[in-house]
């Protein structure tokens, strides 16, 4: 099938062609406007308020070997984005659960990454008024992605502390997951010109706030803590209370400050993308002895356990012959 868009562009300067290739997009199912589609076909108008203005907000669950984790705990979490941002989906929890379900069976991936996205979509009328617009909602099934990838798990990520200031949350509701990244892209970019992987930024007060899609934990002396204002409160972060609390582990949340974090014994990250991840470096000093630490092992084996813990997660009903799709 031919393509007349990118066939007659042939003559086209580079930069128009250089966004046209299908093939990059992964693997997996998206559900938009009431259909299931491969993920290259899901777009939007470029006149959507979620594109124009970051009006949007959305949540990330996992799969892991078939099974979310914690579907509930981020359900939750969207309707109540949803209500804050007085949007309207259409549809309900159980078709929401039904439909993100469906994408990642469709989908065959056994780990996948998981979105449920609603913009606030625009207006018939082209009104500028955010109540008449038409919100939209979009789900979408890919393979699981982490922040980390298998050799920073092994030996810890570099990260550097950025002077960026996250927005603020009288601006904006840190708690609401959202879109709006822009100081946590200024803060990758401060990173990688100091040669660290990624980035923490600074809360409105100087403190370590978190870093573009996770939050922060700082062991000292046996003694855990994380940042508790200007921040999203992760579900990888809540597991970590709840997990601290079985083991008996301290773990409170409160201020961090740049000399906390420096002086730290362990650091480590967290993030539906990846789990609990260990940081070594920060600004290019190493952290405790510049190993993994026993804290962060630990925790992140519990992390992994609770993956088969049917309190923790819910399986999902593969078509028969899409079983083993992934490892085919
Ligand atoms: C999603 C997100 C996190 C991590 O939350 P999880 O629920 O653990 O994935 C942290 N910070 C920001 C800004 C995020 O968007």
């Amino acid at each position: 099938m031919s393509d007349p868009i990118v066939e007659s562009s042939a003559a086209w300067p580079e930069i128009v062609k250089r966004h046209k290739d299908a093939s990059t997009y992964p693997a997996g199912v998206a559900y938009m406007d009431g259909q299931y589609l491969p993920m290259s076909e899901a777009k939007i108008s470029v006149l959507d308020w979620g594109f124009l203005h970051s009006d949007a907000t959305y949540d990330t669950v996992h799969v892991w070997n078939g099974r979310f984790f914690r579907l509930d705990l981020h359900l939750d979490r969207f309707f109540s984005g949803l209500g804050k941002l007085r949007m309207d989906i259409g549809v309900d929890r159980r078709e929401v659960q039904s439909i993100l379900e469906k994408c990642v069976a469709l989908s065959g991936h056994r780990s996948a990454y998981v979105e449920m996205i609603c913009t606030r979509g625009t207006s018939p009328t082209f009104s500028r008024d955010p109540r008449n617009a038409v919100n939209r909602f979009i789900a979408f099934a890919v393979p699981f992605g982490s922040v980390a990838n298998p050799e920073q798990m092994k030996r810890g990520l570099h990260v550097a502390i950025s002077q960026t200031v996250r927005i603020p949350p009288a601006s904006i509701d840190p708690t609401l997951k959202n879109y709006h990244w822009l100081d946590l892209v200024k803060g990758l970019f401060d990173a990688y010109d100091q040669n660290a992987e990624t980035a923490l930024v600074l809360d409105y007060k100087g403190n370590i706030a978190e870093g573009p899609g996770f939050n922060v934990f700082v062991v000292r002396h046996g003694k855990i803590k994380t940042p508790a204002e200007n921040v999203l409160l992760g579900i990888t972060r809540r597991s970590v209370f709840d997990i601290c609390g079985e083991l008996g582990l301290p773990l409170s949340a409160e201020p961090v400050s740049i000399s906390d974090l420096k002086a730290a014994d362990e650091i480590f990250i967290t993030s539906t993308a990846g789990g609990i991840m260990p940081v070594t470096r920060v600004d290019g000093e190493v952290v405790g002895n510049a190993d993994v630490g026993p804290i962060t092992t630990r925790l992140t084996e519990i992390y992994w356990q609770k993956h088969e813990d049917p309190a923790w997660s819910s399986p999902i009903s593969y078509p028969v012959a899409s079983q083993e799709s992934e490892r085919a």
